[in-house]
């Protein structure tokens, strides 16, 4: 049988402005390495075939001469210009990776990624064309009405907090973002990948095993958070 070939999109192109900070998050150091690094060798020591990092405006030649070059990140075939949103620089990445069959989606603002979450993203995308990482809540969820009073209180025991990587067939998600991106009415409050598949029917998304420590560095405490996690958890 002709041997599958999985991708990565590794996510840098965001502003980073819940951070207050001059450097954007994705290049600040994190134990004495940069943020965006982690991701990227976490792929680069995995399975993945083929990586492309998506990066803001006019910032792919530094990341290929501070980041890939001296880290000597193999994987890397191309380095793209994002967008606006975080949808608009998935599908420059999407467009951007070479023939893949399967593609994982991940925040390069989630430095926490493992080997083992890989592969039951991969695995995931094999086995249902569509898959999220994400853990069951601890808390309890509350949605307000317009006026910050608690107006509903969904069922705990179903709720799971999103992480990536997503992980998809690529055709599958590949058709889903040509979709979205043909219609600006259709891009309305999309955060995710599998809102994209879901709005587009595709088929059901299934909720895969992430892990606690895969948190999302966004403000600056979560600095401090992943640091202390990378020591105890890496
Ligand atoms: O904004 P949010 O926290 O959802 O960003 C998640 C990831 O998507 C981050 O790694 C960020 O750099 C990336 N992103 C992007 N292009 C954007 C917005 C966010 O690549 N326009």
């Amino acid at each position: 049988m002709e041997e599958k070939r999985t991708g990565a999109v590794v996510l840098a192109g965001g502003k980073g402005r819940r951070m207050n900070c001059k450097i954007q998050k994705q290049y600040l150091t994190l134990a004495g390495k940069p943020l965006i690094l982690y991701s990227l060798e976490a792929f680069e020591q995995s399975i993945i075939d083929e990586i492309v990092l998506v990066v803001g405006a006019g910032e792919q030649e530094s990341v290929c001469q501070n980041i890939i070059q001296p880290y000597k990140l193999q994987k890397i075939t191309a380095v793209v210009e994002g967008g606006q949103e975080r949808y608009h620089s998935v599908y420059a990445g999407l467009q951007a990776l070479q023939n893949c069959d399967y593609v994982l989606i991940h925040d390069g603002a989630r430095p926490l990624l493992t080997d083992a979450v890989i592969c039951r993203a991969i695995q995931g995308a094999i086995d249902y064309q569509a898959c999220v990482a994400g853990m069951p809540v601890k808390d309890t969820i509350k949605e307000s009405d317009s006026f910050g009073f608690a107006s509903k209180t969904p069922d705990r025991t179903r709720l799971w907090q999103i992480q990536t990587p997503q992980a998809f067939a690529y055709p599958l998600i590949r058709s889903a973002y040509d979709w979205l991106m043909q219609d600006e009415s259709r891009q309305n409050g999309i955060t995710d990948d599998a809102m994209v598949v879901e709005r587009y029917g595709g088929p059901a998304v299934k909720l895969v095993e992430g892990s606690y420590a895969n948190i999302k560095v966004t403000t600056p405490e979560d600095m401090a958070v992943a640091a202390a996690l990378l020591r105890e958890w890496r």
